[in-house]
């Protein structure tokens, strides 16, 4: 069989939000990336993520302003420009479910929250919601607790995704999942990869951006740095089996003693049922948990959360997924994004979804110290990748 051959100025493998990322930003600019995805665009942990655009207030509410928070703080704005197709990259087609979220303490932990929040360092991030503007479902005689708005948005990942591939969709290409990728180098550069002696693809720089498949490419460069940490999670998910008794819509942060915090975002399935997609210390806590176990867990929790509140009668499921994170001494959560290049081999890890922009930066910073933008010959007959499937669609069976 005849070897296809292929050429571009950057590669990128790994089409989640930061392959997608850097592949718009550098095409934008005139720099040739071609972007490789073995699945379906998005599928690991893109397409698993709440869709926060965090500033870093859930980080700061053991009421220290970490190096996390701040190096996270300026996100929430970076993403707005975009949305309002003022930014790097043009997102007006995104979805978004909430310009804030809310967030409520019970217990010991509300008077802390309320002395951090009122501090200088998070007066602009934060604001209480007066009685009179609550939302309807914190209307209760029985909620009592004071409630905040938080200044970060939620997106909904899905119209996301298609945003950031329609620009330069005949540049991605789907490769096979179970491909033997062989490299050839020369003078400690990458020169090119092949793909099981079928495709062979040079470039001048190759940008690793697969996720929890960094650790199997770098392992295929002969490479055992850096390492990677996986954080099992396992998160849950909630819908109402009732269509007169709906779930209310709910964008929140909520800590309580026991269960610290739980984070609940609210989705919508192919027949536009709400979805309760629930994540925190519980996912951090369920990964042995038999289903059974799980869904009494998830029960309990809701009634401390929102004890006021009449639930109807719920359907669970569960997603498990790794995030993907560069190695910590502690298995720490890592305080911002990471790169490390090693010639021109550069490996990304953006730690959370928020920090794509942040991380595109860098990635493009170093790039540019050493590329000369060359003309290629347009992709024709490249195998199309689909977008993966949502959530909501599949996780119940
Ligand atoms: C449950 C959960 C909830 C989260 N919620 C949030 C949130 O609300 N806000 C936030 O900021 N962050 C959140 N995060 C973190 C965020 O989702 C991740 O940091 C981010 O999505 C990672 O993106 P990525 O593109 O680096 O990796 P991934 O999304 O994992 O994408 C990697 C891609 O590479 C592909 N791939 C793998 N191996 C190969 C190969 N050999 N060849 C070609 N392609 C390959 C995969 O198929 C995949 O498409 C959440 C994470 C999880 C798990």
């Amino acid at each position: 069989m005849s070897m296809k051959n292929y050429s571009a100025d950057v590669v990128i493998i790994g089409a989640g939000i930061t392959g997608l990322w850097i592949h718009n930003c550098l095409n934008n600019i005139n720099i040739h990336s071609l972007l490789l995805e073995n699945n379906s665009i998005g599928n690991a942990q893109t397409l698993s993520s709440q869709g926060i655009i965090h500033g870093g207030t859930k980080y700061a509410i053991d009421g220290i302003l970490s190096k996390a928070t701040q190096s996270i703080s300026d996100m929430p704005a970076r993403w707005r420009a975009c949305l309002n197709g003022k930014g790097d990259i043009d997102l007006r087609g995104v979805r978004i479910f909430t310009n804030h979220q809310l967030m409520w303490s019970k217990d010991r932990l509300s008077s802390k929250m309320a002395s951090f929040f009122s501090s200088k360092a998070l007066h602009s991030r934060v604001q209480i919601i007066n009685e009179q503007l609550r939302p309807e479902m914190f209307r209760h005689i029985n909620y009592t607790s004071q409630l905040y708005r938080l200044n970060e948005p939620v997106l909904d990942i899905v119209s996301m995704i298609r945003c950031l591939v329609t620009p330069w969709q005949e540049r991605i290409m789907k490769i096979s999942n179970d491909s033997n990728i062989t490299w050839s180098q020369k003078k400690n550069k990458v020169q090119s990869l092949t793909l099981d002696r079928k495709i062979h693809i040079a470039a001048q720089q190759f940008v690793l951006t697969a996720g929890e498949g960094n650790e199997a490419l770098l392992t295929s460069l002969g490479m055992k740095k850096p390492a990677m940490q996986r954080r099992p999670l396992r998160m849950l998910l909630c819908k109402s089996t009732n269509k007169a008794q709906i779930l209310p819509i709910i964008y929140a942060h909520i800590l309580i003693s026991s269960w610290k915090l739980t984070t609940i975002t609210s989705h919508f399935d192919e027949n536009d049922n709400i979805i309760w997609y629930i994540g925190g210390s519980i996912a951090e806590l369920s990964i042995g948990d038999t289903p059974k176990q799980l869904t009494a867990k998830a029960e309990i929790l809701l009634n401390n959360l929102m004890p006021w509140l009449k639930l109807p009668t719920l359907k669970w499921a569960a997603h498990t997924v790794n995030r993907a994170e560069p190695k910590q001494s502690t298995f720490s959560r890592p305080d911002t994004s990471f790169i490390e290049s090693i010639d021109n081999i550069h490996i990304a890890w953006p730690t959370k979804l928020a920090l794509a922009p942040n991380l595109s930066d860098k990635v493009i910073t170093v790039i540019l110290r050493d590329i000369k933008p060359t003309e290629h010959e347009k992709l024709i007959n490249v195998p199309a990748v689909t977008i993966g499937k949502p959530l909501w669609d599949r996780a119940f069976k």
